[in-house]
């Protein structure tokens, strides 16, 4: 007599890393026999991979949470296991099962090893994570908290598994990282963080690390050019794209390398966040807007075939009508061709939230989000390119 399969079914939330860690935790099922449902009112267990980058997406999680136990509740039925992962796993196991009463497990999120295998779905372009954490604190971001300090994987798991997805026929690439640029570098700086994890703590501008990178970058080829050669120089692979860079570590030898190696894809995604100095340096970023055109500047003169795409926030606090407009100055020298805007709203925990007033209003957020949106994405929508 054959016994049916058990099933689960994973909702995911937020950007590519929690897309790549997905795909693990489906690899993990697979092993262990169970199938995928799309359906999650067939799932015998339900894992929510959640993202805390906006107040919106935690509220998307609430809600499908809410929709489960509204289901079981009214129809009786016996109510899944539900496993809880993700960047909302920052607020600790505790806090999360108090929140949510249907919930449980939580599984951290750093325990969702990037050695573990993945089941993908797409069958041509392949996520492989190079990294995970970061070691910089942009003063608006949950990450450092939620996934922690910055480890990258050693140079063999990473082309073992490049190498096996060229073998099972892949032809495109995608390198994950939070800061992809600074993978296999020294880091510093290493006690500030320990004051920096200390949430309750109340912190100055000035506690935060150097506002500049925050590696030791060696005599010769960085390792993420090294990397890159590595990968394209696999004669299946014909595509390669890199996410996410940080324009700090956006050195010369990589700019050279996406120049003259065509294999690396031509839309290169930066985050800018802001084209003011003044608020760049209430976010902590470690650029200034001249130092990132010239990233810009560079990267055209070494192929003008080069697209650019960004980040950008919008309402930031205390963000003026003047350092709005410095942002519009800068996406139109840059002329992004598409752009991830956001309104800032702060996520309880970063440093931002301890630091600062969320003071811009709702509508002029929305305003000056619209003002940017048609400047790049709805003037650009017919040469959108493909980002990942
Ligand atoms: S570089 Fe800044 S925005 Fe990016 S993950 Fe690290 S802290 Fe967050």
């Amino acid at each position: 007599m054959s016994t049916k399969p058990r099933a689960y079914y994973i909702k995911t939330y937020g950007c590519q890393y929690n897309k790549a860690d997905s795909e693990r935790i489906a690899a993990d099922y697979y092993a262990r026999g169970m199938v995928e449902v799309n359906n999650w009112q067939k799932a015998d267990e339900i894992v929510v991979n959640t993202c805390a980058v906006r107040q919106k997406a935690e509220d998307r999680v609430h809600g499908f949470l809410h929709n489960i136990d509204v289901y079981f509740k009214e129809t009786g039925k016996p109510k899944p296991k539900i496993i809880f992962t993700g960047c909302m796993t920052h607020h600790g196991a505790e806090k999360i099962l108090e929140m949510f009463s249907i919930v449980d497990e939580v599984l951290p999120v750093n325990e969702v090893g990037f050695n573990n295998q993945a089941l993908r779905k797409d069958k041509n372009h392949a996520f492989v994570q190079i990294s995970t954490g970061c070691n910089s604190f942009c003063t608006y971001c949950i990450v450092p908290y939620s996934r922690g300090r910055e480890r990258s994987r050693s140079f063999e798991e990473i082309m073992n598994e490049v190498r096996s997805l060229a073998d099972q026929g892949y032809t495109e690439i995608t390198l994950v990282g939070m800061n992809v640029n600074s993978w296999g570098l020294e880091k510093v700086g290493v006690p500030l963080r320990k004051l920096l994890m200390d949430k309750d703590k109340k912190i100055d501008l000035k506690d935060l690390p150097e506002n500049t990178s925050q590696y030791l970058k060696p005599d010769g080829l960085p390792p993420f050019v090294k990397l890159l050669k590595a990968v394209t120089a696999l004669d299946e692979i014909k595509k390669v794209r890199f996410l996410t860079s940080n324009p700090w570590d956006f050195y010369d030898e990589l700019i050279e390398e996406v120049g003259k190696n065509k294999k690396i894809d031509r839309y290169v995604h930066l985050p800018v966040q802001s084209g003011s100095n003044t608020v760049l340096a209430r976010m902590n970023r470690g650029y200034t807007r001249e130092s990132y055109l010239e990233i810009v500047r560079k990267l055209k003169d070494a192929d003008p075939e080069i697209t650019i795409g960004t980040d950008i926030i919008v309402g930031f606090s205390g963000e003026t009508e003047a350092e709005f407009k410095e942002t519009i100055d800068l996406v139109k020298q840059v002329d992004f061709k598409v752009a991830f805007v956001a309104m800032y709203s702060p996520r309880p925990g970063t440093t931002a939230w301890r630091m600062y007033e969320d003071d811009v209003p709702y509508e002029v957020k929305k305003r000056r989000w619209r003002v940017l949106d048609n400047l790049i994405n709805q003037k650009h929508l017919d040469e959108r390119p493909k980002v990942v």
